[in-house]
This record gives structure tokens, C-alpha cells and sequence, in this order.
């Protein structure tokens, strides 16, 4: 491909502001062509309606990413594949593990690059922790994901609705991080998910996970916790205890910081799509969301007090 890669970027919310443009903006092998949101705008952005008319407008377009609701998302990454696109996808990479596999394949065929993005991955203190745990022995793992959903979602009704997750929307940013670091795979073994009554995600999830050496990983995710936020993962090992904390920002061996750095996610995200492209693969990873996809088949539910924002 000569010159950078013509992206457009669909879904002009949250993230698409906070991260996604200004990455893409400081990024050379981009260049950020268009937008598509029914309703938003965006300073110094040509925004389309809808996806279709954006590609009808830029038909020279490379690439689409994907910062739209989950719910939203494989109507419009089968719509760009079958045009021909390379799709990057938000987290998570869909409603429902087959129709992101559905993707897959559809991306194989097509030749082109689909990108499940994980963006807690990469967090700066998440790979030197892959590192130290790489060459020690686990005992045992404790992930706390405690949240103010009042101040990271206020008004967002996608995320109680089905498909947006609940409190596992920032949840699944804990299992990102968990099934990086982890030298083996791991599997749910019991699970409560706690529904306020009058939402159909939940606000609250206890979980316990098992490996095939037996140790014990337990996560709590609160989406009511005021006060001091946290998203913290503990790993106890024969050699010390590791601590992630500030969602991977920060690693800390027994309590003593060995690596703080404010590296933002989003420059390396888009380092790894153009990679990807360059190399015609795709990198789709759906091992955090079926970790939470068996929390819904296995968990009990409690129903909790109504939610109100
Ligand atoms: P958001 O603020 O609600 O924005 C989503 C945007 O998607 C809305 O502004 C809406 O545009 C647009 N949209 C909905 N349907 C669309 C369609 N069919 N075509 C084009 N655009 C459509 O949500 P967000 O917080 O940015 O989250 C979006 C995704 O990013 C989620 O999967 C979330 O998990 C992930 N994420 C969010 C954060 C965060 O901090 N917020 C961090 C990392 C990842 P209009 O306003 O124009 O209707």
C-alpha cells in the first residue's frame, strides 16, 4: 500500500474523541478521512450519517474503526468487509461470540485484516508483567475492577441494555489484561451476577476462576464503588507478589513500583492495525470475552435495587 493508510473512523462518541482521533491525528502510516455518526460531529472531521454514505463518499478508503456500541458492531464491520476494508474493532469485539467468528472468517476470505482490539493490553506496565510472571510459579490471583458507573457511563443506556455487558464493559478490560499475563489458560468455576431489577446487564459480578494447576483466581467488578476507584490485578507467586495497578499503568513488586509510566493505549493499538495490515493478518482474540459469555451461561443472578443514573 503507497502512502498511509485512508482510515475511517465510525461511531463519533467517547472514545472516538478521547483516544481514537487524536491517535490517529498523531499517527503517520494514517490518515483519518471521514467519519460516520447518525448524530455527531467533530471539529475539523467530515462526518457522514451512516457508514455506507462515508464509503460512498471515500470509496478509496483502506480501513474503518469500529467506536460504536457492541450492539451496533458486526452489522457494520460485514458491511466494510464486504466492501473491502480492513476493520479495527472497539472492545468487545461484538453481541455475541459467533458472529464474531462469523468476521473472522468472512475476513479471511475477503484478504482483509480484522483487528479484535484489546486496548488494556496495551496499558505500559501490562507486558513487563507478562515478563515477571513468565518465569515464576502462580499461586494464586485477585482482580478488583470497582468503578463509579455514574461518573465513566453517565447517560450511556447501550451498556444496561442486551449486548452492552453491564459492569463486564469495563470488566472485560481486567480479562484482557488477565489472559495476557497469565501463563496458561484458565476457566470460570462459579460466578454471581447481581441485576439491579429494573436492567437487563448487571452492576455487580463475583467470579472464580480454576487452571490446570489448580490456583484460584477471583474477581470482583463494582459498578457502584464511590470514593477511590480501583482496577487493581494481585498475582501471589513463589518470588513476591505482583500488583497492576490503575488498569496495567502502574507494576509494583511487593509493593515497591518498578515500572510507572503514562504511555497512552491508543498510539500502540494503531501501531499494531498497521502492522497487521502490512503483514495481511488479522489478530482476533475472543479468550476475554468468553470468559464472559460462560459468567452469563454459568453465573446464579440476584436481583438488586433499581438502578437510576
Ligand atoms: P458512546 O459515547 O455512547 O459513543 C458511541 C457512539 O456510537 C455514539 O456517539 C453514536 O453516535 C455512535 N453510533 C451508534 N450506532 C451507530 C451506527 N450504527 N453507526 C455509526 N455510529 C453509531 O460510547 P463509548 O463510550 O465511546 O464506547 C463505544 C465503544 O468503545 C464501546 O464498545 C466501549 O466498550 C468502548 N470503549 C469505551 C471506553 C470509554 O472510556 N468510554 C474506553 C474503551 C473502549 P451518535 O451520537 O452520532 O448517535
Amino acid at each position: 500500500m503507497a502512502g498511509p493508510i485512508q482510515i475511517g473512523i465510525v461511531g463519533i462518541g467517547k472514545i472516538a474523541r478521547d483516544q481514537h482521533i487524536p491517535a490517529l491525528r498523531a499517527d503517520p502510516a494514517f490518515h483519518l478521512t471521514a467519519g460516520a455518526s447518525p448524530h455527531a460531529g467533530f471539529e475539523g472531521l467530515e462526518v457522514h450519517h451512516s457508514l455506507d454514505e462515508m464509503l460512498d463518499a471515500h470509496p478509496d478508503l483502506d480501513a474503518v474503526a469500529l467506536c460504536t456500541p457492541p450492539q451496533e458492531r458486526y452489522a457494520l464491520a460485514h458491511a466494510a468487509l464486504s466492501r473491502g476494508k480492513h476493520v479495527f474493532l472497539e472492545k468487545p469485539p461484538g453481541s455475541t461470540l459467533s458472529e464474531v467468528e462469523a468476521l473472522r472468517q468472512q475476513a479471511k476470505r475477503m484478504d482483509r485484516t480484522l483487528f479484535a482490539s484489546w486496548h488494556s493490553r496495551f496499558a505500559p506496565a501490562v507486558e513487563p508483567a507478562r515478563q515477571w510472571l513468565a518465569e515464576r510459579t502462580i499461586k494464586g490471583v485477585r482482580i478488583d475492577w470497582r468503578e463509579d458507573v455514574r461518573q465513566w457511563h453517565p447517560g450511556q443506556e447501550w451498556i444496561w441494555r442486551p449486548g452492552g455487558l453491564g459492569v463486564f464493559d469495563p470488566g472485560i478490560n481486567a480479562l484482557s489484561i488477565a489472559t495476557a499475563i497469565l501463563p496458561r489458560p484458565f476457566f470460570l468455576t462459579d460466578a454471581e451476577l447481581r441485576f439491579p431489577a429494573n436492567r437487563a446487564a448487571p452492576v455487580a459480578a463475583d467470579l472464580r476462576f480454576s487452571d490446570e494447576t489448580g490456583i484460584e483466581i477471583i474477581a470482583g467488578f463494582d459498578w457502584l464503588r464511590t470514593g477511590p476507584q480501583t482496577w487493581d490485578i494481585r498475582v501471589e507467586t513463589d518470588q513476591g507478589r505482583l500488583r497492576l495497578s490503575l488498569g496495567g499503568s502502574v507494576m509494583a513488586i511487593d509493593e515497591a513500583v518498578v515500572s510507572q509510566t503514562h504511555e497512552a493505549e491508543y498510539p500502540g493499538l494503531y501501531r499494531r492495525f498497521a502492522q497487521l495490515i502490512a503483514q495481511g493478518r488479522s489478530d482476533v482474540d475472543v479468550s476475554p470475552m468468553r470468559h464472559v459469555a460462560d459468567a452469563f451461561l454459568r453465573g446464579r443472578r440476584v436481583q438488586t435495587a433499581p438502578f437510576e443514573d
